[in-house]
């Protein structure tokens, strides 16, 4: 296999969790009884480009074949965290009602609804048909399709280039990375801004995330190689902020090559940190298996010990991460009972791979596990306060990532 940015073989391993099954193929009830189809998650990286990426296999477009809709209004620290976003860039770029804004994977218009609000022209990009169907009902124009170089193409023939394109959490899913910067560089207007947030390989590397790896999640993005993917379509990192979401996010921001703006201090800055820390050596990327055994270990021998002291462990959030880490670590129901989910949808389905039942958190009160093990660890405060209740019966949260931790 070849590095889908510079096309180099890949010959180093960065990552191997073995077979999984898609992070969202949710099963009912009578699919327990089918067999399952599992692929290889296994990360790659490019010792030239140093793009962290997953290993092709055969049939990964069913991976996408599960429509499995997320819907981004359902976290409420998301919607904040959009709104600051959108008030932010507004002003910073002066944008007003003869502006345009594209948001690629609109999602259910969680996000463009503050420029609807300001009267600023906005459009949105979204495949899936649901979260599309809500941004619309928000007054939202949507286009449902996959973002890249021959829509971005179509867009500039009907008159549209952008003033701001942004994507959040978009850019390390889409298959063909190149080809999807060239579609930023196609649609955006001379002048123009494109700010992506993706988590900052950096973080993942350091807090030892290796539960954020899915297969849907092509890349793994340092500020370099998005530096490098960027020069190549003819595009800039003209300035980058760190953020706390997803346990280390980076948002960066673009222009065209030749724009008149020179770069801010914080883009060489953290070029250099990154160059500080190893991540233009291969030794770092060599190390990390051996740290996530560790976690996965860890883990399994703390179900275990609460296991054999009579204690019950129930699972809270059932998404990509916990996923992957109870897949790798082959957690099954003795060890974790069930899992709890806000999101209806879900409830009554049953993970995949693993086949811990997912219940409605009302569960929770009537079943009083000891230990409610938190997977999704980046909105950890969000789910202690939501969840305290479970101090009244002496319950106790914990996380595995990126060590157990018992609180
Ligand atoms: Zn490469």
């Amino acid at each position: 296999m070849n590095c889908r940015h510079c096309h180099h073989p890949l010959q180093n391993v960065f990552l191997d969790l073995g077979f999984a099954p898609p992070s969202n193929a949710y099963l009912s009830k009578a699919e327990l009884n089918e067999p399952e189809r599992y692929y290889p998650l296994k990360l790659y990286v490019c010792e030239h480009c140093w793009l962290v990426q997953t290993e092709d296999y055969a049939q990964a477009g069913e991976l996408f074949s599960h429509d499995y809709a997320y819907f981004s209004s359902t976290s409420s620290s998301w919607l904040v965290h959009a709104k600051d976003y959108s008030d932010m860039i507004t002003k910073r770029l002066g944008l007003n009602k003869d502006s345009l804004v594209i948001e690629v994977a609109a999602n259910d218009g969680y996000l463009l609804k503050n420029f609807v609000a300001a009267h600023i022209p906005c459009l949105g990009i979204e495949p899936t048909a649901s979260t599309a169907a809500a941004a619309e009902m928000l007054g939202i124009p949507v286009l449902r399709e996959f973002f890249g170089q021959s829509l971005a193409q179509r867009l500039v023939s009907e008159g549209k280039q952008a003033d701001l394109i942004l994507g959040n959490n978009v850019y390390a899913h889409v298959p063909d990375i190149n080809d999807f910067t060239a579609g930023l560089k196609t649609a955006l207007k001379s002048g123009g801004t494109i700010t992506l947030e993706f988590p900052h390989l950096m973080r993942l590397i350091e807090h030892t995330q290796f539960d954020t790896v899915y297969h849907e999640h092509f890349s793994y993005l340092s500020l370099y190689s998005v530096s490098r993917i960027f020069k190549r379509a003819g595009l800039r990192v003209c300035d980058v902020d760190e953020l706390h979401t997803h346990g280390g996010s980076l948002r960066v921001y673009g222009c065209h090559e030749e724009d008149a703006r020179e770069n801010a201090g914080s883009v060489d800055a953290l070029l250099e940190e990154e160059r500080l820390r190893g991540m233009r050596n291969l030794e770092i990327y060599q190390g990390f298996q051996l740290r996530a055994e560790r976690v996965k270990d860890d883990l399994l021998l703390f179900l275990i010990d609460q296991k054999r002291a009579g204690k019950v462990v129930a699972g809270y959030g059932a998404a990509a991460k916990g996923c992957t880490l109870l897949n790798f670590a082959g957690i099954k129901p003795d060890l974790l009972p069930y899992v709890c989910d806000a999101a209806p949808s879900k409830q009554g389905k049953y993970l995949p791979g693993t086949h811990v039942a997912i219940l409605h958190p009302d569960e929770l009160h009537e079943r009083k596990p000891d230990i409610v093990l938190i997977l999704p660890w980046n909105i950890q405060d969000e789910v202690t306060q939501q969840l305290s209740h479970i101090r009244e019966w002496g319950g106790k949260f914990a996380v595995a990532v990126p060590s157990v931790t018992l609180f």
